[in-house]
């Protein structure tokens, strides 16, 4: 069914070599803020927070192309930039993960990072990138040895000395759960990081310590979550134990992708959980404080054998507040810790148009100094270290969220998280009444323990356009079941919650 068509008539956007009359411009603009607000109005299916108002703030911007090109703490070159307030937006997240602030250049254990262009996937991205160098043993920006100047604009790679005794020391192999997001395999397509599946079939075959029979088979192409397809969705931390333990091993560093939130079921990796169980296994094949010999420049760096990514997309921030509420005594639980408290945490990144929302895709990736990559180039022509992942990076983003944190004291975070769990609360509450009048139809509703979203058996086509809702096949034994999910952000109001129930409750609400 072509979605669009029924709803928007193409026809009123086509462009031609005289362009439109001011007549039909203005209705073709008119249709279309109709047609998004109307999609606005009834979203449930993806975790957009949709309850802002910038025009007041950010309006006045529109008319100015406001650039972030290069590092954030460097001026740079292009004037027209918003890297002050970037960096208010930056240090914000360095207080509420608990790195280390203000970020120095000269201060290894400080956080460094960015805002992005894109959403997480960049982050990802970055991340993964960031991750893969500093395990082959590529030369770091911050040379601990030498803090002069001209070392830091070489524009070299030094690659790390191959061991003799262990071909695989500079060979990264990558771990992450089935629940993952689909940005994190690409992001592995994309910079030819080979995951423990691909490296144990090809060089192992018939040794894959989880399975009795040894076989690499499909289903073990990611790490398992616990219970499998039916679980929670947070990763199976005993069983990644014992993938990586055989990897280590072997000799392999190891990269872990955990997820906070997973995309479908909202699941929580326990990161904390996950480094004590793996720190001694890190210990036992010396995979903390390597010496990394270089080809060039007799010299030597020290660094750890594994990188622990945390995709934060949507929990990392609003869970924060979570525990706060939990400290506070006004909630009863909160999610595992995975900042930067945690030592073995290399990286997070989180997306800006998921809980604070934002008109565009937007987001923020962080790390320490001591584990920052070295630029490919520094050029002279923008005045500023090549460190991000863009070019030209959007500056309109920080001014976007550090307007809404200042409108938003972490108190009225604190609330907002708390109103939207009694929310996703009440939500499956509705949705297991909608279960008890459909007596022979399994409806599957579930819901992880805090997450913001649901999960049920895909509705009709008509429902799936309203609400935009999300649909995702899990193959369960030899059964495909097809689930939507809602998630309840800071937008989602009791009613809508109402109404959608209420369509469900039409006889026709689960027919294809
Ligand atoms: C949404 C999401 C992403 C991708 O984020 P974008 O902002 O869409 O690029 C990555 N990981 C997880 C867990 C997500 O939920």
């Amino acid at each position: 069914m072509s979605k669009n068509k029924k709803f928007i008539d193409a026809e009123l956007f086509t462009l031609s070599p005289d362009g439109l009359s001011d007549e039909n411009r203005i209705n073709a603009l008119d249709t279309f803020i109709k047609y998004i607000e109307t999609q606005k109005n009834h979203l449930l299916g993806y975790q957009n927070g949709l309850n802002f108002n910038y025009e007041e703030d950010i309006g006045k911007f529109l008319n100015c192309h406001i650039n972030n090109i290069g590092d954030p703490f460097i001026f740079g070159n292009y004037t027209m930039n918003s890297k002050v307030i970037e960096k208010a937006v930056l240090d914000y997240y360095a207080e509420l993960w608990q790195a280390k602030k203000p970020h120095s250049p000269n201060d290894p254990e400080s956080y460094w990072g960015y805002l992005l262009t894109m959403g997480s996937t960049e982050g990802n991205l970055y991340g993964i990138w960031n991750a893969r160098d500093y395990l082959a043993g590529r030369k770091l920006l911050i040379d601990q040895s030498n803090h002069s100047q001209s070392s830091m604009r070489r524009k070299e790679y030094a690659y790390a000395v191959p061991i003799e005794d262990n071909p695989n020391a500079y060979t990264p192999v990558a771990f992450f759960s089935e629940d993952t997001h689909y940005s994190i395999i690409k992001a592995m397509r994309v910079l030819n990081v080979h995951t423990f599946y691909e490296i144990g079939k090809k060089f192992y075959p018939r040794q894959n310590p989880l399975n009795y029979s040894g076989e690499w088979t499909k289903k073990f192409s990611e790490v398992p979550s616990v219970g499998g397809k039916l679980g929670s969705g947070a990763i199976d931390i005993d069983k990644l134990a014992v993938l990586v333990e055989f990897f280590a091993s072997k000799g392999y560093p190891i990269l872990i992708c955990c997820n906070y939130g997973t995309t479908f079921k909202g699941a929580y990796d326990d990161v904390k959980v996950m480094g004590e169980k793996l720190m001694p296994i890190f210990e036992k094949y010396d995979l903390i404080d390597r010496t990394v010999i270089y080809d060039r420049e007799k010299h030597t760096d020290v660094r750890n054998g594994y990188w622990i990514h945390v995709d934060g997309a949507l929990a990392a921030a609003y869970m924060p507040f979570i525990e706060m509420a939990y400290k506070q005594k006004k909630v009863y639980s909160c999610g595992p810790v995975f900042d930067f408290r945690l030592p073995w945490v290399n990286s997070i990144v989180m997306s800006g148009h998921k809980w604070i929302g934002s008109p565009w895709p937007c987001g923020l990736f962080m790390t320490k100094v001591k584990y920052q990559l070295f630029p490919p180039d520094d050029p002279e022509y923008i005045g500023s270290p090549d460190t991000t992942f863009a070019g030209s990076r959007n500056g309109h983003s920080a001014i976007v969220l550090w307007d809404h944190l200042a409108r938003n004291p972490y108190k009225s975070e604190i609330n907002k998280a708390i109103k939207c769990e009694d929310l996703a609360c009440y939500a499956e509450g509705q949705l297991k009444i909608v279960q008890s009048i459909y007596p022979n139809l399994n409806l599957w509703i579930e819901r992880t323990p805090l997450s913001l979203a649901i999960r049920f058996r895909k509705p009709n086509d008509e429902i799936i356009f309203k609400y935009t809702l999300s649909c995702q096949t899990l193959s369960i034994d030899n059964e495909e079941r097809h689930y939507s999910h809602i998630y309840i952000m800071d937008s989602v109001t009791k009613e809508l919650i109402d109404e959608f129930v209420n369509d469900l409750k039409n006889p026709a609400a689960f027919t294809a």
